[in-house]
């Protein structure tokens, strides 16, 4: 075994891992990294079909990411956000500003229920990671009820499933029994809503076919009823849900779960009207990676056809809740937002918000919250290069020549009998294992189904992580047709040699 790999073996514990069976195997050491390459301490490489747990945008060791680190290194790593302002957070912040509100392009939902007033984000608290963005749009959301008189006990709801980050605070948020329940005593009651599962849904009366379940599936949106009801049902017990949290089109760490078009707009609609705010977790879906929006495909298409021959440039939208034209109240930012190079996070909220915590100083309605690192220099930096790239016009294209190439890539998938269900939004895929896609009969989790399909997956030469038994593919967008190709099959061989028998 190679030396790093005994040093981690000694002394590393490694996230949402049994150490039990990592400590029986020698472990990949990653030390370089080049677009969607990555390579281990024997030279050997490796697609990054994860995107480095869903992080990295534009790929490894981006030459103008890595510029703009080395040039901010030049002057400074890091100064205290306690006290001091500095030149890549501000600039970030006001660039964040600018995109999360330009991306509205359609209808939105006021407070009120009403299309007219687009709630407008005009603040950003930089954090660390997606946990602490979570958790701070949870303590302003808290904080903002109660001051402004909405209620005593604000509560939440959230979605069956929802996962939100591993403090105490974001593990409140979520729903999925199997990490929060050993915590249950650690932490405040939050409610949970059934959200959309097309391929499971108990409402979906269609028998499976060989195609996305949210396409086939016969139901009369009983789901959206289910979010009215409990809204309905919390508002007769005289204190009405404060905040909706959601992470829009598509639930990641419950396992790939795509929303049907319209089910967030019309929850969006529901919470408003019953006067909640919106809290739109984007860790994970934010920096177009949901894909640009069908409407502005539709235009680009016909822009095609102009005869005129000049193409206008793309302006997509960047985030999943602008899809739908939902501007939430918090948007939580992290992962994607340094391009996938550093730790940093952002939560967004309306002016409104942040003015409930103004005051005289003796009054301490301060945010009373904060981190050594928040508005880390360096990050800051690598977050603007990114921003940057991806507003390039060159970006969007190759997104789009992208998102189209997965598509068609998957499609061979359906030929395999333990392939249930393969849902793609944008540039993420998850494709459910199953023992029989007739009778959709999950894997028992002692198979470890979705882990063997990813061992032999590397074997192959190709890294990512299962999520119970749904395989996920999130390239980063630099990644070449032949790339995607070479991700698929390994997937598909992989399903083949290791759910045999
Ligand atoms: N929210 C969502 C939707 C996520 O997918 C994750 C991480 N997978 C988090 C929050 C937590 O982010 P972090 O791991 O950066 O704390």
């Amino acid at each position: 075994m190679h030396w790093l790999a005994q040093l981690d073996h000694r002394f590393l514990w490694h996230p949402f891992t049994q150490m039990r069976d990592w400590l029986r195997r020698e472990p990949i050491v990653i030390v370089e990294g080049k677009g969607a390459v990555l390579r281990n301490v024997h030279g050997r490489e490796y697609l990054d079909a994860n995107s480095s747990i869903w992080t990295n945008l534009h790929g490894h060791n981006h030459p103008k990411i890595n510029a703009a680190i080395q040039r901010q290194l030049a002057k400074i790593a890091h100064s205290s956000a306690l006290g001091l302002a500095n030149e890549p957070a501000s600039l970030l912040a006001e660039k964040l500003v600018k995109l999360t509100n330009a991306g509205v392009v359609r209808r939105a939902f006021s407070r009120a229920g009403s299309s007219a007033a687009l709630p407008r984000l005009n603040k950003v608290f930089f954090s660390d990671d997606g946990s602490t963005a979570l958790e701070v749009a949870l303590k302003l959301a808290y904080e903002f009820t109660r001051r402004s008189g909405r209620s005593k006990r604000p509560k939440f709801l959230s979605l069956e499933g929802a996962y939100h980050g591993d403090t105490v605070g974001a593990v409140a948020l979520g729903h999925i029994d199997l990490f929060h329940q050993n915590y249950s005593g650690l932490l405040f009651q939050t409610d949970k809503v059934m959200a959309p599962y097309c391929y499971r849904c108990p409402f979906n009366r269609a028998k499976p076919e060989r195609a996305d379940a949210r396409v086939y599936r016969k139901c009369h949106w009983e789901c959206v009823g289910k979010v009215e009801r409990r809204f309905s049902a919390q508002k007769k017990k005289g204190n009405p849900y404060a905040a909706f949290v959601f992470e829009p089109l598509m639930q990641g760490a419950a396992g790939m779960i795509p929303q049907p078009p319209g089910w967030l707009r019309q929850t969006a609609e529901i919470a408003r009207a019953h006067g909640a705010v919106l809290i739109a977790d984007e860790v994970m879906t934010g920096f177009g990676r949901t894909g640009l929006e069908a409407a502005v495909l539709d235009r680009r298409t016909s822009q095609n056809n102009f005869s005129g021959g000049h193409r206008p440039p793309l302006q997509p939208n960047l985030f999943a809740s602008h899809h739908e034209g939902v501007q939430p109240d918090f948007l939580c930012l992290a992962k994607g937002l340094t391009g996938g190079y550093l730790p940093m996070a952002a939560t967004l909220m309306t002016q409104e918000i942040f003015d409930v915590f103004l005051g005289k100083y003796e009054e301490f309605k301060t945010f009373f919250h904060g981190h050594s690192y928040t508005a880390n220099q360096l990050g800051a930096a690598a977050a603007l290069a990114s921003l940057e790239i991806l507003q390039s016009q060159k970006s969007i294209h190759s997104r789009q020549a992208l998102e189209n190439i997965l598509r068609e890539e998957l499609q061979a998938l359906w030929s395999l009998p333990n392939v249930g269900d393969v849902r793609q939004v944008g540039l993420i895929a998850g494709i459910e294992l199953v023992k029989n896609w007739r009778t959709r009969e999950p894997f028992a989790s002692r198979k470890r189904a979705g882990i063997r399909v990813c061992e032999a997956m590397a074997i192959r030469g190709v890294l990512t992580r299962p999520v119970g038994n749904v395989i996920v593919l999130m390239p980063p967008y630099c990644a070449t047709r032949a790339q995607i190709r070479r991700m698929v099959a390994a997937l598909g061989n992989s399903v083949r040699t290791a759910l045999r028998g």
